[in-house]
């Protein structure tokens, strides 16, 4: 049946974040502990989600967890449902950037966009839907990019693991509605967070100089970590199934034209 969960309120009391130790996924752990849930920062960077939880105050935990290791994100899911007797929202939020033409990129690049941007999502995604589907309740929030909907230039591992998490997130959420579990995905164009710059293993087409500076050229203003976290969370307590944040018009790069949908 059908829960009409448009009527219900957004109050969440436990929650997990992936890569909450940085930029828009700290961000987002600010946002849900403001509406009074625990929030627990999940990230491959253990020490740096135990700093983070310490400023975010006594709403937040940390986990060191990498997302591309499924049997690790399901123990950690049930570890949460264990402490805290349930799971209200899962944020699947942890990402790296993989630049390069198609030409510069060798079996490395693309193995580590799947590993991180598609199966850290497809891991997370599966261990919360298992407790929210008992639950009967549960908000999953997928960060995808505008990438995930037009082509970024030049990133053509980030792209294609974008749009498959958009994909994951459509489709699932039409199978999720039904059980009373909501799906969401963001996709938010350039944010000012230290991933600009620290693309993984820069191709050629980014040597030279950072990869900040040359999205510069392509969006001179970045959007910021905690703009994007508001609109994420509003969106989620909304129950939008895409949150776009910022917007990308036709990009060129290196004469190459990208437009911004099929055309
Ligand atoms: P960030 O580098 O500030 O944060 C990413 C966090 O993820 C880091 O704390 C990192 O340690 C963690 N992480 C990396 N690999 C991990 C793994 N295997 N397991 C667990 N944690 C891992 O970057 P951000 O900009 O806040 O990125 C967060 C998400 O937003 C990513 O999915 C990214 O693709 C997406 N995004 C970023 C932008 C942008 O311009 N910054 C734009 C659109 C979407």
């Amino acid at each position: 049946m059908h829960k009409p969960f448009e009527r219900e309120p957004f109050e969440p009391k436990v929650s997990i974040v992936t890569g909450g130790a940085s930029g828009i996924g700290r961000a987002i752990a600010v946002e849900l502990i403001a509406r009074g849930s625990h929030v627990v920062l999940a990230d491959i960077d253990g020490e740096a989600a135990v700093r983070a939880a310490a400023e975010l105050g006594s709403l937040a935990s940390a986990a060191t967890l990498d997302v591309a290791d499924a049997a690790a994100v399901t123990a950690l899911v049930r570890q949460v449902v264990a402490d805290h007797g349930r799971l209200d929202v899962m944020v699947n939020n942890a990402g790296v950037a993989i630049g390069g033409l198609l030409e510069e990129l060798d079996e490395r690049h693309w193995t580590k966009a799947l590993d991180v941007n598609l199966r850290g999502v497809i891991n997370g995604v599966t261990a919360a839907y298992e407790v929210m589907r008992a639950q009967g309740s549960g908000h999953i929030l997928n960060t995808a990019s505008l990438a995930g909907l037009i082509p970024a230039p030049a990133m053509l591992p980030y792209t294609t693991t974008k749009h498959a998490v958009v994909g994951l997130s459509t489709a699932l959420r039409a199978e999720a509605a039904g059980l009373g579990v909501r799906v969401s995905v963001l996709c938010p164009g350039f944010v000012d967070t230290p991933l600009l710059d620290d693309i993984y293993e820069a191709p050629a087409s980014f040597g030279g100089s950072s990869v900040r500076s040359r999205v510069r050229l392509l969006q001179p203003r970045f959007l910021t970590a905690e703009l994007t976290a508001k609109r994420a969370v509003d969106g989620l307590a909304a129950n939008k199934a895409v949150i776009p944040v910022g917007a990308m018009a036709h990009l060129t790069w290196r004469g190459l034209r990208y437009a911004p949908g099929p055309t």
